[in-house]
């Protein structure tokens, strides 16, 4: 069957040449007459691919010496419980410490509602008064904060920070799953930095941690021991069996990546994909964003229909995402908490996606 143009916000497509490689090294991998599925963690055929993964990661987004990464299971989800954990929580009757996060929709609101259960979560702005169309002005934090937490993009909402919140020495820690490797990060800005790999890097699975090393061993001693940082950055994320599979596969997608040119030209390709829609959009009678301009993100594009009757509106939706997926061009369908449509444009989706998605509104519209 052919291939569709796959729109998914995550799980999300990944590139062709990676899932043919895999499939070519599906039953022996490097020479080793072994499937990765089939190897031992701790063994001299797994070793070099874990080791290549955080390599390519490190050169790819020029991570400095002192930060530390980690390939941990859990999703992004989890790292909503162990910033906090490891960052803020006391030893048990002692006090928790402060941390300030800015509410830009649903996972930052999320991430916000698990942190308050280790520390003493302050929501300093929120975006949610005009239904998270914008990022809020972020107010310096207080000196005594433990950390900084903001989601870079929005991927519900389809909203980015156009610059980074100046934290001076409060770490900045950043849920980045949906933006991870689309443009240039100074990665050196951050105190850590978090991805579920099922938008940007790989398969579901993987969790990328990317943590500067003194933020690592200040958990309480009542936090399990898998939800610590250092007992996964001391045994290089090896303290229990990885998701071995997942991380050789975010591999060879960082292999691609560097083999199209880096950062630097998948940021230009990315900005280029979504200038293309979002113009598309401006022209549109029937449809458009809902997203102020300064905040627009360049991996997840919502867009609404402009009609005014509520039930002809949805109508309109529900026969666009079917006769979308019916031409190759799947998962349209906005969050089920938003609704309308969202394209979501990742490092893998080619430009001829976006001229695809393109003509058909513009076929569907006349
Ligand atoms: C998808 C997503 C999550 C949730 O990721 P899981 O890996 O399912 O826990 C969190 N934050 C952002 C920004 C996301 O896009």
């Amino acid at each position: 069957m052919k291939r569709v143009f796959n729109f998914s916000a995550g799980p999300s497509a990944l590139p062709l040449p990676v899932l043919e490689r895999a499939a070519a090294e599906m039953t022996c991998a490097n020479g080793t007459g072994q499937s990765v599925m089939e190897m031992s963690h701790r063994s001299k055929d797994f070793k070099p691919i874990i080791e290549k993964t955080e390599a390519l990661l490190r050169e790819l987004m020029g991570i400095p010496k002192n930060y530390q990464v980690l390939f941990l299971q859990g999703g992004a989800s989890l790292q909503f419980s162990m910033i906090p954990l490891n960052l803020a929580a006391g030893e048990s009757g002692a006090p928790r410490k402060k941390a300030a996060y800015i509410d830009t929709g649903v996972w930052a609101k999320k991430a916000a509602e698990e942190g308050a259960k280790y520390a003493d979560v302050r929501v300093r702005a929120s975006s949610k008064d005009r239904a998270y169309t914008y990022i809020p002005q972020a107010p310096a934090p207080e000196p005594d904060d433990a950390y900084y937490h903001i989601t870079l993009n929005n991927t519900i909402v389809g909203t980015k920070w156009a610059a980074l919140p100046e934290t001076s020495a409060v770490p900045l820690a950043a849920d980045v799953s949906s933006c991870i490797l689309s443009e240039e990060l100074d990665v050196s800005r951050f105190g850590i930095l978090y991805a579920g790999a099922q938008k940007n890097l790989g398969p579901a699975g993987v969790t990328v941690v990317i943590i500067r090393e003194d933020l690592i061993g200040h958990a309480p001693s009542w936090t399990p021991a898998l939800l610590r940082y250092d007992i996964h950055a001391s045994e290089g994320s090896l303290y229990n069996t990885p998701p071995c599979y997942g991380i050789y596969i975010t591999g060879l997608v960082l292999e691609w990546l560097k083999d199209s040119g880096g950062v630097s030209a998948m940021a230009r390709r990315n900005r280029e994909k979504a200038d293309l829609f979002y113009a598309c959009l401006e022209k549109s009678r029937l449809f458009r964003s809902p997203v102020e301009k300064p905040f627009r993100s360049l991996m997840n594009i919502p867009f609404i229909c402009t009609l005014e009757d509520a039930e002809k509106r949805a109508e309109l939706e529900a026969r666009f995402v079917k006769e979308a997926a019916a031409a190759g061009l799947v998962n349209l369908a906005g969050h089920r908490l938003v609704g309308g449509m969202r394209a979501s444009i990742y490092n893998a989706m080619p430009i001829e996606g976006v001229q695809a998605l393109i003509q058909f509104i513009e076929a569907f519209e006349r």
